[in-house]
């Protein structure tokens, strides 16, 4: 993965605004943040997205979130936080290296997050819990 820009960050051959580095991870500052102190996990070792993700990196990156989480409440006095992970482009994921988006959130940031909200019938619901389990 000689040309993924995430893989040199993550291994430090590209410098980048670290907040925090161990053996699996990197996290640094977005260079386009959605608000102050956007970071975002990166692993170490490549991994495209959630499906290509180790079971062990995927158990350790939500330790770690919460570890960061409690740093953006405690040092930028954030009121709130998203965490969001795209898989795939239709997800609206542009780099191609698993990387977990930690957001934080201030009243009346201007920040707009989130999805339309959509309506589903309970026959539906049940067509599509089938699918999925059975
Ligand atoms: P996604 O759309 O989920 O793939 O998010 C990619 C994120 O990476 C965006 O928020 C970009 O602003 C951010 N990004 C891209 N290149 C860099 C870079 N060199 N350093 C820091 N953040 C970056
Ligand atoms: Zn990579």
């Amino acid at each position: 993965m000689s040309e993924c820009i995430f893989c040199k960050i993550a291994n430090g051959e590209i410098p980048s605004k670290t907040l925090y580095e161990d053996e699996l991870f990197r996290v640094i500052l977005d260079l386009n943040p959605a608000t102050r102190g956007h970071a975002l996990i990166l692993p170490k070792a490549h991994a495209a997205s959630l499906y290509d993700l180790p079971d062990e990196t995927a158990e350790a990156v939500l330790v770690l979130a919460k570890r960061m989480a409690q740093i953006m409440s405690d040092r930028l006095c954030c009121d709130g936080l998203n965490l969001i992970q795209n898989n795939g482009e239709a997800a609206g994921q542009t780099v191609s290296h698993f990387h977990l988006h930690m957001i934080p959130r201030y009243v009346n940031d201007g920040q707009t997050l989130g999805w339309v909200p959509g309506e589903a019938t309970q026959e539906e619901l049940e067509e599509i819990r089938r699918e999925m389990t059975e």
